[in-house]
């Protein structure tokens, strides 16, 4: 049995540490107060927000009998929306999502998947991993405050990229994850702005919607990029 330190409380961080532990001891790190990542939902009251995935699809049989558990808990849903692609405030195209493949939702957010996938882990929430330094043949995990925060065989990184470049400094990849260009997506904490939108959302006409980056930007009153 090996001692193995998982860095992220994400879904990439909880799924390889739920395998693992069958086998070998594990100890999650998150530096965040929740576990979920960028499956993330904000609370704005009256409103919940799912500010990082929305949503997401299923198009392998292996996926999906990786979620039938999930399903099957109530923590996941499908969602058959009525989708909109949006130019400026029309609907320029509409579908209803079909079965060719399925659309999930966390239920009752996003979060909810994260918070299923963490029980019975040995997580440590507001751990933030500053950086790994060698120890014969084990790896020794620092906080931001130089305390050693344990040592281990292994040390599995699901940090994004551009934040695991310096935990990998003494790594022969770290060159790889310095590399790694990640695309940007914004998200739109935009209660008000679709109840301006039309009565598309209110009414339930539409679900879901597509808009451009630029659309967005002028709607909020600002040129894009
Ligand atoms: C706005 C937005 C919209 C998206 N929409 C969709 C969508 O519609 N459908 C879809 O399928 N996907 C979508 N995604 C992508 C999806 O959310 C991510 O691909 C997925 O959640 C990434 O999971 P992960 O575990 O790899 O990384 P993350 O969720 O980023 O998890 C990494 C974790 O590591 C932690 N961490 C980082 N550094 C340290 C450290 N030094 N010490 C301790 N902890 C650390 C972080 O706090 C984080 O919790 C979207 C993402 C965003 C941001």
């Amino acid at each position: 049995m090996a001692t193995i330190a998982v860095i992220g409380a994400g879904l990439a961080g909880l799924v390889v540490s739920r395998e693992l532990a069958h086998a070998h001891d594990v100890v999650v790190f998150e530096k965040s107060r929740g576990v979920g990542g960028r499956m993330a939902t904000r609370y704005a009251d009256p409103f919940e927000v799912d500010h990082g995935a929305q949503f997401f699809a299923a198009r392998t049989n292996a996926f999906r009998t990786f979620l039938d558990p999930l399903v099957s808990a109530g923590v996941i849903a499908d969602w058959p929306a009525l989708f909109a692609e949006l130019q400026r405030e029309r609907i320029v195209a509409s579908r209803q999502w079909d079965n060719e493949y399925a659309h999930y939702l966390g239920v009752p957010g996003m979060n909810a998947v994260g918070k299923k996938l963490a029980s019975g882990l040995d997580i440590r929430l507001g751990a933030v991993v500053r950086s790994l330094q060698r120890n014969g043949i084990r790896w020794r995990l620092m906080d931001d405050r130089r305390k050693l925060l344990g040592e281990f065989d292994w040390v599995i990184v699901t940090a994004p990229a551009s934040q695991a470049v310096d935990l990998l400094a003494s790594s022969s990849i770290a060159a790889t994850a310095a590399n790694v260009r990640m695309h940007a997506c914004y998200a739109l904490d935009a209660e008000q702005r679709l109840a301006a939108c039309g009565d598309w959302f209110v009414r339930g006409r539409v679900e879901g919607a597509f808009s451009s980056a630029k659309a967005l930007a002028e709607r909020c009153g600002r040129e894009a990029g």
